[in-house]
């Protein structure tokens, strides 16, 4: 049913569907949170303007969020933030592994300077035993074979932290590849953001400029639709509703007809304003 708001409670002219019909109105206006609103014709189509602004507003928000680009960049965010916890780790690896490897080293030149120390006892002539001088030498030839198993492990560790430092190379590369990647998808989104931001500030600003030739109840009750619909009012054009392309019912219709050319009648589909021009087939 459409609703025409007047600016006064109407009444009934009889008995019969008119009247039941004109009661629900009544009721719906009273209902709304917004005193009833009355506008000129002439004001009530540049609500339509308002609407065409608010949609091409819309068009724009949806564009700027939908852009290629924009789901682009977080696909690459992502691999970025994966290539950094994989540098962290490998770095961390190479750290530790650095660590052992001094280890291993000071082992190996303690091993070499008790090699030495006993060798130059022997060389000195300060063993003279022979079961002590074989002793000494047993113990020469211990030290050794310890000296070979260290320095194997020291080969190992340094193979390995090989092995690290070229894939935190690798990672490093990737990372410098991939931040150039971002920059160029971010310019490029970023020129597509300007053209849309302006496109935008110039539909704002227009906006702007309708709304302010709006009186306050007609503009409140406007974008209380437009919160929920994405614009607040529609052309009726040919008995049909412009905003939900539904077609107004004929009851609906002639309440329309019957409203005065100052009601702000509302499509009761979608509760956007309905425009009336002489298209509207009334
Ligand atoms: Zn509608």
């Amino acid at each position: 049913m459409a609703q025409v708001y007047h600016g006064r409670p109407v009444h009934g002219s009889g008995p019969g569907p008119a009247g039941t019909r004109q009661d629900g109105l009544r009721r719906a206006c009273v209902g709304l949170t917004l005193v009833c609103v009355k506008a000129s014709p002439q004001t009530q189509l540049r609500l339509l303007e308002l609407a065409d602004l608010d949609t091409e507003l819309a068009r724009l928000g949806h564009r700027r969020r939908g852009l290629p680009e924009v789901a682009e960049l977080a696909g690459l965010e992502v691999k970025s933030g994966e290539l950094r916890d994989a540098l962290v780790v490998t770095e961390t690896e190479l750290g530790d592994l650095t660590r052992e490897q001094s280890r291993a080293e000071r082992d190996v030149e303690q091993v070499r300077t008790r090699i030495e120390k006993d060798r130059a006892r022997l060389d000195a002539g300060q063993v003279s035993a022979a079961r002590e001088l074989a002793s000494l030498q047993s113990e020469i030839e211990n030290l050794h074979r310890r000296q070979g198993d260290l320095e194997e492990v020291v080969l190992e560790l340094m193979e390995r932290q090989e092995g690290l430092e070229s894939r935190r190379d690798e990672l490093a590369a990737d990372r410098d590849r991939l931040g150039s990647e971002i920059a160029d998808v971010t310019s490029r989104r970023d020129a597509v953001f300007a053209e849309i931001d302006e496109q935008a500030a110039k539909a704002s600003d227009q906006r702007s400029g309708v709304a302010a030739d709006m009186p306050a109840d007609l503009l409140a009750l406007y974008d209380q639709i437009r919160k929920t619909k994405g614009n607040g009012a529609a052309l009726l054009r040919a008995g049909r509703c412009e905003g939900c392309h539904l077609t107004i019912d004929a009851a609906d219709l002639k309440a329309i007809r019957a409203a005065a050319p100052d009601d702000v009648v509302r499509c009761e589909e979608c509760r956007r304003i309905l425009v009336r021009t002489p298209e509207s087939g009334l």
